[in-house]
C-alpha cells in the first residue's frame, strides 16, 4: 500500500492513531472517536495542496486542520512519536526523514494574488 508518499504519510498516521487509542492513559473511550480522526486525517491528505511533494504537517505554511483537530494530531504525534520507532522502525525513520524535507513553494493557484 505504501508505494506513494501520501500513502506511505496515511498508513503512519493510522499507526500512530491507533497505538494512542489502544495504549494512552489519556486516550478518549468514545467509540469511533479515533476511526473518525484517520478518516479526517486521510481526507486532508488526499486534498492536501502540495501532493505527492507535500512538506511535514508540522512545518506546513497552509495548515488544513481545523484547530482542535490539528491539536489532538500534535498531541497524538508528541506520545507516539517516540514509541513508534521499536514497533514501526521503517515507517518511523521515513517520517523523520520527511521531517527535514524543505517547505515547497506553493502551486501557483493557492498562492496570493498580488
Ligand atoms: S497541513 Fe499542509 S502538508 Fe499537511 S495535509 Fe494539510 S496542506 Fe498538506
Amino acid at each position: 500500500m505504501a508505494a506513494s508518499r501520501i500513502n506511505r504519510e496515511k498508513l503512519t498516521i493510522r499507526r500512530m492513531i491507533s497505538l494512542y487509542a489502544k495504549r494512552c492513559p489519556q486516550a478518549m473511550s468514545e467509540e469511533g472517536h479515533y476511526a473518525a480522526l484517520n478518516v479526517y486525517a486521510d481526507k486532508r491528505l488526499d486534498k492536501c495542496v502540495f501532493g505527492e511533494e507535500k512538506p511535514a504537517c508540522k512545518q506546513c505554511p497552509v495548515h488544513c486542520y481545523q484547530p482542535a483537530k490539528r491539536e489532538e494530531m500534535k498531541q497524538i504525534m508528541r506520545w507516539a512519536g517516540p514509541r513508534m520507532l521499536w514497533r514501526h522502525p521503517i515507517l518511523t525513520v521515513l517520517h523523520l526523514l520527511d521531517d527535514r524535507r524543505p517547505v515547497p513553494e506553493l502551486p501557483e493557484k493557492y498562492r496570493p494574488k498580488k
